[in-house]
């Protein structure tokens, strides 16, 4: 019994970490596993974290809650979860740092954003720097009157330029090759002044402060940011193994409590339906740890009978 754990929560970002807090301040014995390739880490400055007005750099802001889970116990291992399985009554994990036996598990596992075609390094200098965007809810407000191009010539990038909208009226949308927009997706965008520019990007150059596009026909275009709007894939691998219901857009299902439909198995943050945002990742893994407790000491025979 020992080695079983109450809790192995699988991704250390804000979701995860979270109820990593929640359940260490419930002395309740908990691993994170995390492969720290999660969207926090990603993010220059963020503006929109309550309590923190001046911003707050990702990177900072995802070791000040490392810090925060350790000082209640909580293990943090680097490392991948590769397996997950029901074995009984427990939940059998095989992990790069060897195999982990506990009682519930939370998938904390995030979103991965669909990129475009550039080299690992140049573009995550890109969005450092803050020339390449992938989140108009999160920093659009910084973009106010300035020259954007969204990258994602369907309905899902006109979407996102009709949001962007209300931060300028200098927007061009572009793709990566055909355009795939219907005549009325096509009517509403232009009655927005949004310019929906025909030819694909072939090249892209952050060299300066603004960014450089080639498109197929040789023209060059500068915008001072672009956002990607080509999508976004989750990391529903480890809930498919256990064979937890997924919803519509292939995010896990929860009931309002973050349980999944696998007894024992929750689910937090990006992951999850929802917004995918720092603030409902760490909402969400709140709600999910309290509710580990509580079905825990239930199954133990801790809380009132009925
Ligand atoms: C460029 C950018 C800017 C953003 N700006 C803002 C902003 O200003 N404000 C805001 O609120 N939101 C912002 N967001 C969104 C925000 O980053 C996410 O909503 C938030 O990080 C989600 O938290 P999470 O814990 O669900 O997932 P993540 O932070 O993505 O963490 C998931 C973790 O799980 C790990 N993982 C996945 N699978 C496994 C596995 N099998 N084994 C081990 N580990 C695994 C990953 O490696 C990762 O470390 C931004 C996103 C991006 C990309």
């Amino acid at each position: 019994m020992d080695d079983i754990l109450d809790c192995l929560i699988v991704g250390g970002g804000p979701a995860g970490l979270t109820a990593a807090v929640y359940l260490g301040r419930f002395h309740r014995r908990v691993m994170v596993i995390d492969a720290n390739e999660g969207r926090l880490a990603l993010i220059p400055t963020s503006h929109n974290v309550a309590g923190y007005p001046g911003g707050v750099h990702g990177p900072d802001l995802l070791d000040t809650m490392r810090v925060h889970a350790r000082r209640y116990g909580v293990e943090l291992r680097g490392g991948e979860v590769t397996e997950l399985a029901r074995e009984g009554e427990y939940f059998r994990a095989e992990t790069s740092v060897g195999p982990v036996q506990a009682r519930t598990v939370v998938l904390a596992t995030g979103v991965v954003n669909l990129r475009p075609p550039l080299p690992q390094d140049a573009h995550d200098e890109a969005v450092a720097r803050g020339q390449l965007r992938y989140c108009p809810i999160c920093d659009a407000y910084e973009q106010t009157g300035r020259r954007i191009g969204v990258l994602g010539a369907d309905r899902h990038g006109v979407a996102e330029a009709l949001f962007l909208r209300a931060y300028t009226d200098n927007i061009v949308l572009l793709a990566l090759s055909a355009l795939d927009i219907d005549p009325t997706t096509r009517t509403e965008a232009e009655m927005a002044d949004i310019v929906i520019e025909p030819a694909p990007v072939s090249a892209f150059d952050f060299g300066s402060d603004d960014v450089e596009l080639t498109l197929d026909d040789g023209r060059k275009l500068r915008v001072d940011t672009l956002y990607i709007a080509l999508g976004s894939h989750t990391r529903n691998d480890l809930g498919r193994m256990l064979g937890v219901d997924l919803a519509d857009d292939q995010c896990f299902a929860t009931d309002g409590f973050q349980r999944c439909s696998v007894p024992g198995v929750y689910a937090a943050g990006d992951a999850v339906e929802g917004l995918d945002q720092i603030s409902s990742a760490m909402g969400t893994g709140a709600r999910a740890a309290v509710t580990i407790h509580n079905d825990l000491r239930e199954k133990d025979g801790q809380t009132l009978g009925d």
